[in-house]
C-alpha cells in the first residue's frame, strides 16, 4: 500500500521541501521586486529635490528686491511688539498738527492729566518745531501723518508715499529726537485716493517695521459742517458699547470747536469709565477691513 508506506512519507517530504522552497523562492522575488520599487520612488524623490533645490537657487540668485526696498535704507525700526491691555482704554488721536490750536490741546490734556497721540504734518516754522517738542516732552505719542498731506501726490506711487514719509521721519526726529514708529495714513489706510495702492504700501511699511492706526470713533471734526455739538454727540455716540476706542480729531486752526468740547469729551467718557492712554507700536492696532 502506497499511503503510509515508507516510500509514501519520502515523497511527502521531498514535496513539502519543495513547497518551502517555491514559496520562499517567490517571497524572495517579490521582497527583490518592492525594494526595487523603493529605491526607484526614493531615486525619484531625491531628484525631486535637486530640482527644487536648483529652483529655489535659480530664484534667490535671480529675484532682485522691488527698486523702493532699496531706498532709505535707514527708514526701519524694530517690530518687536508686546501687545499691552487695551481693554476700557481711550486712545484719543489728533491729526494735522501742529497748530494754532495745539498748545490749548496740551494745556487741556495737562488738566485732565491724560496723554495723548499727535499725528503730525511736515510743519517747519520755528513756532511748530517748538510745539513738536513740546508734545514729546509733555509725554504725549509723536507719530507720522505725512509731510506733504497731499492726498494725490503721496499716493501716486509707493515711491512718492516713501519719499514723503522719509521726509517728515527726518523732521520729526530731528527737531524731538524721537523716532516716530507708528503712522497714520491721511483718510484713513482705505480710501478713495490709494486703493490700487494701499496693500503695497503698508506691505512696504510693515516691512520696515512701521505700524499704522486707522480709528473706531471720531467726532468727525474734519466736515466742515461740524459744530461743537455736532462733534460732541459725534465722539460721544461712535465710542458707544465700545471696549477699546481710538478716536480720531484734529488739531488745526479751524478746529476750535473740536478745542471747545474736548474736556467735555474726557469728562464724558471718563465718567464711563475709561481710562486714557497714548498709543505706541504695543498698541494692537485698529485698521479698517479691506471688505468693508
Ligand atoms: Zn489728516
Amino acid at each position: 500500500m502506497y499511503f503510509g508506506s515508507v516510500r509514501f512519507f519520502k515523497h511527502l517530504i521531498v514535496a513539502v521541501v519543495l513547497i518551502i522552497i517555491i514559496f520562499l523562492s517567490i517571497t524572495a522575488a517579490f521582497m527583490i521586486k518592492i525594494n526595487k520599487n523603493y529605491k526607484n520612488q526614493v531615486n525619484a524623490l531625491e531628484i525631486r529635490n535637486t530640482q527644487l533645490e536648483q529652483k529655489a537657487k535659480f530664484f534667490i540668485q535671480t529675484c532682485e528686491p522691488i527698486d523702493y526696498q532699496t531706498k532709505f535704507p535707514n527708514l526701519y525700526v524694530n517690530a518687536v511688539r508686546h501687545w499691552v491691555d487695551s481693554s476700557n482704554t481711550v486712545y484719543l488721536t489728533f491729526d494735522d498738527g501742529p497748530s494754532e490750536r495745539t498748545e490749548e490741546v496740551l494745556d487741556i490734556l495737562k488738566e485732565k492729566n491724560i496723554k495723548a497721540t499727535f499725528f503730525v504734518i511736515g510743519k517747519e516754522g520755528y513756532e511748530e518745531k517748538q510745539l513738536m517738542r513740546k508734545i514729546v516732552d509733555e509725554g504725549h505719542t509723536i507719530g507720522i501723518h505725512t509731510y506733504s498731506h497731499k492726498y494725490k501726490e503721496i499716493y501716486a506711487s509707493v515711491e512718492a508715499y516713501l519719499e514723503d514719509f522719509n521726509k517728515i521721519y527726518n523732521l520729526i526726529y530731528e527737531t524731538t529726537n524721537v523716532k516716530p514708529e507708528i503712522f497714520r495714513f491721511p483718510g484713513g489706510s482705505i480710501n478713495i485716493y490709494n486703493e490700487s495702492i494701499n496693500y503695497e504700501i503698508v506691505a512696504e511699511m510693515t516691512r520696515r517695521g512701521f505700524t499704522y492706526y486707522d480709528w473706531n470713533a471720531t467726532g468727525a471734526d474734519a466736515s466742515n459742517s461740524a459744530t461743537a455739538n455736532s462733534i460732541l454727540t459725534n465722539a460721544v455716540n461712535s465710542s458707544g458699547g465700545k471696549d477699546k476706542i481710538i478716536m480720531l480729531l484734529h488739531d488745526s486752526q479751524n478746529k476750535g470747536d473740536t478745542v471747545e468740547i474736548l474736556p467735555a469729551l474726557i469728562d464724558s467718557l471718563k465718567s464711563k469709565g475709561y481710562k486714557f492712554d497714548k498709543l505706541t507700536r504695543n498698541v494692537k492696532p485698529i485698521a479698517f477691513n479691506y471688505s468693508e
